[in-house]
C-alpha cells in the first residue's frame, strides 16, 4: 500500500486559473519526498487537497489506502498538516492547544497530554509549555506547529515551507527532528525553497512547475543526472584579459571572481595550469550554487522557454 497516491489532480480555481493540471505522485511508506518548485507552481494547493482545505476538481488521492472522497476521515487520520501560516489561537496555551487538536481526533487527555509534552520536550518548547501562542517567538511558533501536526501521531507528516524565515540554528533543530522522526519509519513530505533542504532531507523529488510535474526521481539520481558544474574562482590578476581554455568556460564576474563552467568528469588540473600561465592566482574556490539550486534552474528555464 501506498503512503499518498495521487493521480491525475487537477484543480481549477473559481477565477478560472487552472492551478494544477494533471498531477500523480506515488509515495511509499516511510519516503521522505520533496515537492520543489517556484511561486506559485501548485504545491500548496496540492498540500491543500490532501488535508481537505481545498477541493479538488477531478483525480484521486489515497492516504494509506484511503480514498478522499470515500473515506475523509480515515484519510485524514493519517496525516498531519504543518502549514505555512500560523493559525492557532494566539490567547491560548501551548499545552492546551495540542490538547485540544488531539481531542479533535478522539485521543483522551491524559494521553493527549503526555504526547503534547513528550513533542514540547522534543522540540525545545517544554520551558514555554504554558505559555500561550502570542508570547512565543516566530520560531518557537514554527515549532509549536509541528508539535500540533504529530499530537495524533499521523503516519504520514506534511510540511509546506517547514523552515521558512528560520535561522539556520533553529532550521538544523527542525532538520534533526525531522531526520529522526523519518528514521522512525514516519513518511514525511515537505514542500521547500531552501533546495540545501531538499537535497540533504529528501530522498525524493518532484519539481512542479505551472501546475505539472517536470521532473521526479531519487535525489542522488536527478543531481547525477548534471553533466555539467560552475565554479566561482576568487583571484588576483594583473589584467582582465579573456581568457580561452579548451573544456573549460570562463569569464570574468568582476575584477576578482571568474567563473568557471566544466562538464562533470573533467578534471580542473589543466585550468590551474593554463591560469597559472596567463599570471592568475587562484586564492579560493567554490561552487557556484548549490547543485540542486543549478538542476532546479535549468528544469524551470527548459520549461519555460517551451
Ligand atoms: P505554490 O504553493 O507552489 O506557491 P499555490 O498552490 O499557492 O502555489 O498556487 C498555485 C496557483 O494558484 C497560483 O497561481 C496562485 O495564484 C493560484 N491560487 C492559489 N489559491 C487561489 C485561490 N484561492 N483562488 C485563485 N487562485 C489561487
Amino acid at each position: 500500500m501506498l503512503a499518498l497516491n495521487i493521480q491525475d489532480l487537477t484543480k481549477v480555481y473559481a477565477n478560472g486559473h487552472e492551478a494544477l493540471k494533471g498531477i500523480s505522485l506515488s509515495i511509499k511508506p516511510g519516503e521522505f519526498f520533496g515537492l520543489l518548485g517556484p511561486n506559485g507552481a501548485g504545491k500548496t494547493t496540492t498540500i491543500g487537497i490532501l488535508v481537505s482545505l481545498v477541493r479538488k476538481t477531478s483525480g484521486m488521492v489515497d492516504i494509506f489506502g484511503h480514498n478522499i472522497d470515500k473515506d475523509l476521515a480515515a484519510a485524514k487520520a493519517c496525516i498531519g498538516l504543518v502549514p505555512q501560516e500560523f493559525n492557532f489561537n494566539s490567547f491560548e496555551k501551548a499545552i492546551d492547544i495540542l490538547i485540544n487538536e488531539a481531542g479533535y481526533y478522539g485521543i483522551p487527555r491524559a494521553i493527549a497530554k503526555e504526547r503534547g509534552e513528550y513533542y514540547l520536550e522534543k522540540l525545545g518548547l517544554y520551558a514555554k509549555r504554558f505559555s500561550t501562542a502570542r508570547q512565543l517567538s516566530g520560531g518557537m511558533k514554527r515549532r509549536l506547529m509541528i508539535a500540533r501536526a504529530l499530537v495524533h501521531e499521523p503516519k504520514l507528516l506534511v510540511l509546506d515551507e517547514p523552515t521558512a524565515g528560520v535561522d539556520v540554528e533553529l532550521r538544523r533543530l527542525i532538520w534533526s527532528f525531522l531526520e529522526e522522526l523519518n528514521a522512525n519509519g514516519r513518511t514525511i513530505i515537505l514542500t521547500t525553497h531552501y533546495l540545501e533542504e531538499a537535497e540533504k532531507l529528501c530522498s525524493r523529488l518532484a519539481f512542479i512547475q505551472h501546475g505539472k510535474i517536470i521532473q521526479e526521481g531519487k535525489t542522488s539520481e536527478l543531481l547525477a543526472g548534471l553533466n555539467e558544474e560552475a565554479f566561482v574562482l576568487d583571484v588576483a590578476a594583473s589584467s582582465k584579459a579573456e581568457l580561452h581554455c579548451p573544456a573549460y568556460q570562463i569569464r570574468w564576474l568582476n575584477d576578482e571572481q571568474l567563473e568557471v563552467t566544466v562538464s562533470r568528469g573533467t578534471h580542473l588540473n589543466k585550468l590551474f595550469e593554463y591560469l597559472t600561465t596567463q599570471d592568475i592566482a587562484v586564492y579560493s574556490m567554490r561552487n557556484r550554487v548549490n547543485r540542486l539550486e543549478e538542476l532546479f534552474v535549468r528544469l524551470t528555464q527548459t520549461e519555460d522557454s517551451k
